[in-house]
């Protein structure tokens, strides 16, 4: 009798061993009383149901679970459903409160069977198909709640179904910790998103004060692309439209599709492309109507459709213009220097996070994260690309190609400013200096040696000044100078100077000469510039006529 107790004690024993052994077959996670946080990839086990046709029961009872592979729990865009289980134990003699993260916010359908801590199970069906109320916790990813009764080991089982990236990234909170941390993040972020904000609100003044559509096109560009992120973040969803499901899934590929418009017109205005890079110009316009396309096709098509697509073509807009941008780099066009640096920055990233969303690169801080701090880094470098190109447009518009000199503009400006400035500095003089029969040149050695010569002319005379002088290609083969605090025996000396012979570079054995007017502000009857000039060209004129390769000046 007592022996046939003890055998059945032992076959009770065996029994429920390997009953135990099968509910909890799982791999089991450990929580002590002073638990903080863990990263439970390497705790998980993970079931494919390629047709989905599991349920809770058939799922939970499933064999087949597998350890998590090796390049983690990323597993691209994936139609089958996905089921994950691990298991808790709390060593401690206090019931467990902890909270379960999913951190990418992204997934369509995430079902959650969690310990409700009464010997319970509660059942959670969110996702981002669902309104964001679905959630435990108000917070920009899926935050669960679950309670594991003292000294107990509980099961929990979660179902993945999403038609963009399964990206299947848990971690085990305690309460204070993950508070502590999210803390931590939102800080992040708002530094992240105010930089996004401060550029386009920089911009946005600058638009309005320069008119320059340019800054029109990044205005767009910064404020979807910003957008774009806030969805990839779950913000979007959570601070904009939380109850529209629906949209938070497409609007992902429409800001996406947007801001590749945005960006190739942001490119083509920039560059000039039209009339310096015209073929890619055309190829640009291709790209932006097959985004605008893919655009349009989300309003009908499922996202698993349009996904793919709009990966492509984001991976050729982005070799376009980094195209364009070297092309007009190699032309000599500056301001394509923070474009370029701006895209590259960028670039990387992108890549990095195209092979992350597509299973082929683990997802990591750098992964995940890296994209976004390209981003800002992108929109900042644009904006300071931005700002050297209407540096450049603006020295452009008072400098003469040909020589580099200051042009007319600038020397009508600023001789109105010596005027200006008063009599404190002294006198001002002018010098109008004209090349002499420069038609006869031009006729003799062509057009191009014409402007070789005149570029020397320019040299020759820069470099004769005084220091302080400014000299400036007034008109054709006509140039000026204005000496300020020079009077009239010292601008007399200067022109002297000028007079010396010009290095012709080898073009002709004739000399280049010159004609000098000189005229100073002292004794003029009235302070004013246009007489002064008027007073320097009249002796210009007399210096032809009497013979040239000489200077007059007024008197
Ligand atoms: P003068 O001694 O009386 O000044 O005779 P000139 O031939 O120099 O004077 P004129 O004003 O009749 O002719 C100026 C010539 O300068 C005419 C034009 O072809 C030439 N010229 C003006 N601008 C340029 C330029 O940018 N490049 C070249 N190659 N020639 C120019
Ligand atoms: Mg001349
Ligand atoms: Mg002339």
């Amino acid at each position: 009798m007592g022996r046939s107790q003890g055998m059945l004690r032992l076959g009770m024993a065996c029994l429920l061993l390997v009953l135990a052994s099968r509910v909890w077959a799982q791999p089991v996670v450990e929580v002590t009383p002073d638990f903080d946080r863990l990263d439970l990839t390497p705790h998980l086990e993970i079931l494919e149901d390629v047709e989905g046709e599991l349920d809770f029961d058939a799922a939970r009872r499933a064999t087949g679970y597998a350890p998590v592979p090796a390049a983690g729990p990323n597993f691209g865009f994936s139609t089958s459903v996905w089921w994950v289980r691990f298991a808790v134990h709390n060593t401690g003699s206090e019931p467990a409160v902890l909270l379960l993260r999913q951190d990418y916010p992204l997934i369509d359908h995430l079902d959650l069977w969690l310990p409700d801590g009464r010997g319970g199970t509660r059942h959670l069906h969110t996702g981002d198909r669902k309104p964001f109320a679905s959630r435990d916790i108000d917070l920009r990813n899926f935050v669960s709640q679950l309670v594991v009764p003292a000294g107990e080991t509980v099961p929990v089982l979660l179902r993945y179904a999403t038609g963009g990236s399964m990206d299947i990234s848990l971690k085990l909170f305690a309460p204070v910790p993950l508070l502590e941390q999210v803390g931590v993040e939102q800080l992040a972020y708002g530094i992240y998103y105010g930089g996004f904000i401060a550029l386009i609100f920089y911009n946005l003044i600058i638009f309005v004060a320069v008119r320059d559509r340019v800054f029109f096109w990044y205005l767009l560009y910064a404020v979807v692309f910003g957008l774009h992120f806030g969805v990839h973040n779950g913000f979007s969803y959570q601070f904009l439209w939380p109850n529209s499901p629906a949209w938070a899934n497409q609007s992902l590929v429409v800001l996406l599709g947007l801001s590749l418009i945005f960006a190739l017109q942001f490119t083509r205005g920039f560059l000039d492309a039209q009339r310096m890079l015209p073929r890619c110009d055309r190829i640009a316009q291709i790209l932006q109507a097959m985004a605008g396309l893919i655009v349009l096709g989300s309003f009908v098509l499922p996202y698993g459709t349009v996904v793919v697509p709009i990966a492509h073509v984001t991976i050729l807009v982005t070799a376009l213009i980094l195209f364009m941008g070297t092309r007009s780099l190699l032309a000599g066009y500056r301001p394509a220097r923070y474009f370029m640096l701006a895209w590259i920055a960028m670039l990387l990233t992108v890549f990095a996070y195209m092979l992350k969303a597509f299973g082929i690169l683990p997802n990591n801080v750098l992964t995940q994260n890296g994209f976004q701090i390209g981003s800002l880094l992108e929109m900042t470098l644009l904006s300071v690309a931005l700002s050297a190109r209407v540096r450049d447009l603006q020295k452009y518009s008072f400098t003469d190609p040909l020589t580099g000199l200051l042009n007319r503009r600038s020397f009508d400006q600023h001789l109105e400013l010596e005027f200006l400035r008063g009599r404190q500095g002294g006198p001002v003089s002018l010098l109008v200096i004209d090349i002499d029969h420069f038609k006869r040149f031009n006729d003799s050695h062509g057009h191009a040696a014409g402007d070789k010569a005149i570029r020397l002319v320019a040299r020759h005379l820069d470099r004769n000044l005084r220091p302080g002088d400014a000299v400036y290609r007034y008109g054709g083969e006509e140039f000026a100078a204005i000496l300020p605090g020079a009077d009239l025996d010292q601008a007399r000396d200067v022109a002297q100077r000028l007079l010396g012979p010009v290095d012709s570079g080898g073009i002709t054995d004739d000399p280049i000469t010159l004609s000098i007017g000189v005229a100073c502000s002292d004794g003029l009857p009235e302070p004013v510039a246009a007489r002064l000039f008027e007073l320097a060209d009249q002796a210009l004129y007399q210096a032809k006529t009497e013979g040239r390769h000489r200077a007059v000046a007024a008197t």
